[in-house]
Order: structure tokens, then C-alpha cells, then sequence
């Protein structure tokens, strides 16, 4: 009733729309969905590439730990009001727009056999009262029938701020501080494991992730977030915008 009442507004701004938990068509076709080549990887866009298939000098360099990683939206100044209202606002009502668009960048989760969000410590939870991963991966379970275990990693000391650290001084501030819940293994042992993140920056927490379900016997692992950071510019901003990644 209340909809016949109060339209559904867009999760962008004050303009009605028909399905709840949308966005208006301007702004959806305006969005960066990350199309064209990407590094076959770590799923950073390779504007130069002249095949679509090619695989970025940071990843031939050193070559992370999961198998792929993909990502709806590029993190940028359109994008970036969605998954701040997701993690710092609570707000739920986008989950199905934003499952859809992981799985047009991600139809592996498809094939997955389990879903796991990337943990938030248990302080944060305490505080926050939610883990925007985990709301992220129980929509794309939902949608695919791909079971989600929320609690299959834990983090097990706070992080802290990730700001103004370089990619080895982040890799080794979040290495070790996630693990494997012991009654998770069994659930994790020789399966395709795809982890959900709100948004991707250095890669830092999802190989952290990546290596404790490699050390517990997972066949594969895989990731999906929302929004992936492209720019050094948005790097920065997401830096500040976040105080736990
Ligand atoms: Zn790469």
C-alpha cells in the first residue's frame, strides 16, 4: 500500500521509479559496468588491449592466489553513493539490483558450489550490527541457488585503517588475520569457493581470504564484488569513505 502512496524512489536520487531498489535509466546506462577488456585475473580493465583476453603486469608479475575476480561497477564518483548506502547506510533495499549486476560481470558464481562473504571483525559487527558482504552474498545465493556461509572465515584481530598503506604494507596488515572457521572446513574441502566483497581496491583482503580456504582444502577460489576501484584518484577517496577494508 505504501507504495501506491510513495512511489519508489531511484537509490541515486529523488526520482520515482518503477521497481524498488532500482535506479532511473539515465543514471543506470551512465553507470561503469566495467565492459571491454579486463585483466583475465584480478578483472582490471586493459583499455589498450588489443584482445579481449589478456592478463594485466601486476598479475604476470605476481600472480594472486584466486582464480579470477570480477566486479559489477567501477568505484567511481556515480557509483560510489550505492555502496556507501549499503555500508554505512544499512540500506538493503538495492540487494537484487546490485546481485544483478555481479552476475552479468560474474556468471561464474553461477557454477560455484559455496558462497563466502569476506568477514568484518567482530567489533565492527558489534558496532555496525551488520556485514554488507554477507547481505551481498546472501542475495546472489538467492538468486542462484549457490548456498552463501557467512561465517565459514573470521577475522581474527581488527585490521585497523587500511589508509595511506602502500600494497605490501595492506598485504601484510590483513595476511593472517583471517581464518578459517574449524567447523567451515568440511564445508569448504575440495569445493569451488566464490568470495563477495562490497568493493575491491588492492586485492589485499581477497587473497588474504583466498589463502586460508587454499590452506583448508578448497579446490578453487573465485571473487565477486560490487564495485571495483580503477583510479588512483578513486583509490584515495574509497580510503577515505571506508575505515575497515
Ligand atoms: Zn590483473
Amino acid at each position: 500500500m505504501a507504495d501506491l502512496i510513495w512511489p519508489a524512489r531511484s537509490l541515486l536520487s529523488d526520482q520515482p521509479v518503477a521497481d524498488p531498489g532500482t535506479i532511473e535509466a539515465p543514471l543506470w546506462q551512465a553507470l561503469d559496468r566495467l565492459a571491454g577488456p579486463l585483466c583475465t585475473r584480478c578483472g582490471i580493465p586493459l583499455p589498450d588491449s588489443p584482445v579481449p583476453e589478456a592478463t594485466c603486469g601486476a598479475c604476470l608479475s605476481r600472480s594472486p592466489p584466486y582464480r579470477r575476480h570480477r566486479a559489477g561497477l567501477a568505484y567511481d564518483d556515480l557509483s560510489r553513493p550505492l555502496v556507501l548506502g549499503l555500508k554505512h547506510g544499512g540500506r538493503r533495499e538495492g540487494l537484487g539490483f546490485f546481485a544483478t549486476l555481479m552476475l552479468d560481470a560474474a556468471p561464474f558464481v553461477r557454477e560455484a558450489d559455496l558462497l563466502v562473504p569476506v568477514p568484518v571483525h567482530w567489533t565492527r559487527l558489534a558496532t555496525r550490527g551488520f556485514n554488507q558482504a554477507a547481505w551481498l552474498a546472501q542475495a546472489l545465493a538467492r538468486r542462484t541457488g549457490v548456498p552463501s556461509l557467512p561465517d565459514a572465515l573470521v577475522r581474527t584481530r581488527a585490521t585497523g585503517s587500511q589508509n595511506g598503506r602502500g600494497w605490501d604494507s595492506r598485504h601484510a596488515n590483513v595476511a593472517g588475520a583471517i581464518q578459517i572457521a574449524p567447523r567451515a572446513q568440511k564445508r569448504v574441502a575440495g569445493r569451488t569457493v566464490v568470495l563477495v566483497d562490497d568493493v575491491f581496491t588492492t586485492g589485499a583482503t581477497i587473497e588474504a581470504c583466498t589463502t586460508a580456504l587454499l590452506a583448508a582444502g578448497a579446490a578453487a577460489v573465485e571473487a565477486v564484488t560490487l564495485a571495483r576501484v580503477v583510479r588512483q584518484r578513486e583509490s584515495a577517496a574509497w580510503q577515505q569513505d571506508s575505515c575497515d577494508t
